[in-house]
């Protein structure tokens, strides 16, 4: 029944609620609910009229981990082979594919911000939103009762590094018996908390994101972007903003207004009365429910970026315009293997415009055997590196794997360092 009950309807409802809860798109009218409860107004901190200056001057690059709700059989959401697609997969677009296209879409978002639309906020020249995604990992699971999801759900139990990174679980509407969605794309998702530097629980940041999986297999396939402004707007309570429309933001240049969808949309509130009958009224604020989602005020940036030097420091990977590479390889076989295919999946890898494999051979301690080095590089995001087809390892010996890799920008080398033995003895 809440599944598709605008959201118009459901604001008085959901303020009575003291759920930790984040949207749902309703299938008709495209709008975005968020069940985040409003902070009582006493413990939003009000800015300080004198400020430090902040440190940072570049992006602030937050790491996200996304992870992806399986049915206990593997099916129903992208894997780690296809889209998941019950009767056609398309193994042209994995999770790691989807992943890594929602993160890219949702910084796309970051790169811009528009005029605020409703005053005081409309007056003032837009500052750059310097916040950008950093995908830190891509995982799967199978788990029938998280996968699909309702306001309560708690996947907390999967999260990863979560001291350090925000984890984004993919949740998805439930499947009929042919393993189609038994209803239409939802939009939205649960954010568990909106972070304050001085209260406690600024770690194990997570938020489900509904329904991305239901929309790619609709008949109107829903593109990876469509959830961009959705995730970026629960990573917005996750790093410390609440919504703007009910006039609790703390900030006074993203005050209440009305809640619109759009222009006209909706047309009148429950008593008829004209409700989003001027463009000033049409928030596109990223804190509120509208078709845009884009924009921040300076006084919202300002409290992003105190908590991200604050209490969420450690979720900062880095201050730098360059979005930093991360390697993330694995070996998909045991660490002790019988065979000498050595395959390097390297899907979880981001933002790198190049990479560099090296393989030595160690001893038993892991000291390099000089004489054994091999390396090959590739001016190329790194794949599923088939390593044994380029270098000839032997049974019975133990080798370093290392992977290197960066952006063309000019950020950091990221590397990643495995040891692995072929045969026993070792
Ligand atoms: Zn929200």
């Amino acid at each position: 029944m809440t599944l598709f009950t605008p959201p118009y309807f459901r604001i008085k409802k959901l303020a009575a609620l003291v759920l930790l809860a984040c949207g749902s798109l309703a299938a008709a009218a495209q709008e975005i609910t968020c069940s985040t409860p409003p902070t009582p107004a006493d413990l939003i901190p009000s800015e300080p009229a004198i400020a430090p200056p902040l440190i940072c001057s570049q992006t602030y690059n937050v790491r996200v981990n996304i992870h992806f709700m399986q049915t206990a059989d593997g099916t129903g959401n992208f894997d780690q082979f296809n889209d998941g697609h019950p009767d056609n997969p398309d193994p042209g677009v994995t999770g790691y594919d989807y992943a890594e296209a929602l993160v890219w879409a949702a910084n796309g978002q970051m790169d811009i911000n528009p005029p605020l639309t409703v005053a005081p906020g409309s007056s003032l020249t837009p500052l750059p939103k310097r916040i950008r995604l950093l995908l830190n990992g891509v995982y799967f699971h199978r788990n029938d009762a998280l996968r699909n999801y309702d306001d309560l759900m708690n996947p907390s139990a999967y999260i990863i590094d979560g001291h350090n990174t925000i984890n984004v679980f993919i949740t998805e509407v439930p499947l009929d018996n042919q393993g189609y969605p038994l209803v239409g794309p939802r939009k939205g998702g649960v954010a568990k908390q909106v972070s304050y530097c001085g209260m406690t629980g600024n770690s194990n940041l997570w938020t489900c994101i509904v329904s991305p999986w239901t929309g790619w297999v609709a008949p109107v396939r829903r593109q990876a972007w469509e959830y961009a402004s959705v995730l970026n707007h629960e990573v917005g309570h996750l790093l410390g903003l609440e919504h703007t429309w009910y006039g609790a933001s703390g900030c006074a240049d993203a005050p209440a207004n009305a809640n619109c969808w759009n222009l006209n949309e909706p047309p009148v509130d429950r008593t008829g009365v004209p409700r989003c009958d001027a463009a000033a009224k049409v928030s596109n604020n990223m804190m509120d429910y509208n078709a845009q989602q884009k924009s921040l005020s300076p006084c919202q940036l300002n409290k992003l970026y105190r908590n991200l030097e604050g209490c969420l420091a450690n979720f900062v990977h880095s201050c730098s315009n360059c979005m930093p590479a991360l390697i993330r390889y694995s070996l998909p076989h045991p660490k002790v293997r019988t065979t000498t295919n050595i395959v390097l999946d390297g899907r979880a890898s981001f933002a790198e415009q190049w990479f560099k494999m090296e393989v030595d051979r160690v001893d038993s301690q892991n000291q390099i055997i000089a004489g054994t080095h091999f390396e090959v590089s590739h001016w190329r995001a790194m794949a599923v590196e088939n390593l044994s087809s380029q270098y000839p390892f032997l049974a019975g010996n133990r080798y370093r794997i290392r992977v290197t890799g960066a952006a063309s920008c000019g950020g950091p080398v990221a590397e990643q360092i495995d040891y692995t033995s072929i045969g026993t003895g070792f």
